[in-house]
């Protein structure tokens, strides 16, 4: 603590990132990254990008990759924002649409980022837990008293919550804010874009980090009505006109564009996906029904702390959260299939 922290400062309890390894050797299945690059598209925009127009500030509003999304969900430009990633998007969020001193639900197993941002802005918050099988049970949500977040697929549980469900949170909301962090949808069955069309409290968040392959280049987006929106680049404005890079937008805009790339890669990560849940159920391990490009799995014989250390010292990396009701549980990206191999050798031989 120093003398000179502002209050805010004094009570943050800032997030602590995956490790990110540099050692070549290790196979990173840690921070659910995609294994797969960027479409090619993406590198040949950004390298016509690298130009003398770096001299000039990028566009302020991103319009054109707001209308390549905006496109692709059919809605218009004005119902998407763009962040720095979606941490910032979050962020803002938390700012924009939760009041200090009325607290915020979300599940008791979710992104540890929540309570962060809750804490950054004085948010208090009801920690809701999930019912036994990690599942979200929306009678727990309805009439909070500041609005309310949670992922869909949930992560760490890589657990799909259905539409019907999410439909029943908003039903009971409907002055408050319902944030649904759409980190991993595309990898599960559908995104709740179609219920904006009635529902003008829902914000859905998205990242290009996870099934896009671009965590590198920091592009999140959120979509919501006009109005959700303004709030947000009003926030956006008060921080920073320029939160995107020129090479940011110009690679965002060839990744949407590429559908059959990320139709391909997507694809790919869901199969092998699903062969690993049959091999780890195969070797005893539970495995939760993922809709993500993760896995959480527990195994009733075998420690998941000690699971976490022995596949590190084989330079295999994965997440153990040392936390109440899941510290049994490992979550493990999924890789590619080469690199998933590697994997069961390393289990296999450590036993
Ligand atoms: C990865 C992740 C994010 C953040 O992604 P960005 O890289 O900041 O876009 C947000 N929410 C959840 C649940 C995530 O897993």
């Amino acid at each position: 603590m120093s003398k000179f922290w502002s209050s805010a400062v004094k009570r943050s309890d800032p997030y602590v990132p995956g490790e990110q390894i540099t050692n070549a050797n290790m196979i990173k299945l840690n921070t659910n990254e995609n294994p797969y690059p960027p479409s090619p598209l993406v590198f040949d925009a950004i390298k016509n990008e690298a130009d003398q127009s770096l001299r000039l500030y990028p566009s302020p509003t991103v319009d054109t990759l707001r209308k390549e999304i905006a496109d692709l969900y059919e809605l218009e430009k004005e119902h998407v924002f763009i962040g720095n990633g979606s941490d910032e998007v979050l962020a803002f969020s938390f700012m924009a649409f939760f009041e200090p001193g009325q607290a915020i639900r979300y599940p008791d197993i979710s992104y540890s980022f929540y309570p962060v941002y809750a804490k950054l802005f004085d948010i208090p918050v009801e920690e809701i837990p999930l019912q036994d099988d990690f599942t979200l049970d929306p009678k727990d949500y309805y009439h909070s008293e500041g609005g309310v977040i949670f992922p869909n697929p949930n992560a760490p549980t890589s657990l799909y919550l259905d539409l019907t469900a999410i439909e029943d949170i908003l039903r009971n909301n409907k002055d408050k804010v319902v944030i649904v962090d759409e980190a991993y949808v595309d990898f599960a069955e559908e995104s709740a874009v179609d219920l904006l069309k009635k529902y003008d409290n829902l914000l859905i968040i998205q990242t290009m980090s996870k099934s896009r392959a671009l965590a590198g280049l920091r592009l999140g987006f959120a979509l919501g009505s006009p109005e959700l929106i303004e709030g947000l680049v009003r926030i956006k404005d008060s921080f920073n006109s320029y939160t995107i890079d020129r090479l940011a937008i110009v690679g965002g805009v060839a990744a949407i564009k590429d559908k059959a790339y990320f139709t391909e890669t997507k694809n790919k990560v869901i199969a092998t996906r699903n062969w690993v849940t049959k091999e780890l159920e195969n070797l005893g391990f539970t495995v939760l029904p993922s809709q993500t490009n993760f896995l959480f799995v527990t195994h009733p014989e075998k420690d998941a702390a000690l699971l976490y250390e022995r596949l590190k010292e084989n330079h295999v990396l994965i997440r153990y959260f040392d936390k109440s009701r899941i510290e049994n549980f490992i979550r493990i990206t999924i890789g590619t299939d080469e690199e998933m191999k590697r994997f069961f050798q390393v289990l296999n031989k450590i036993g």
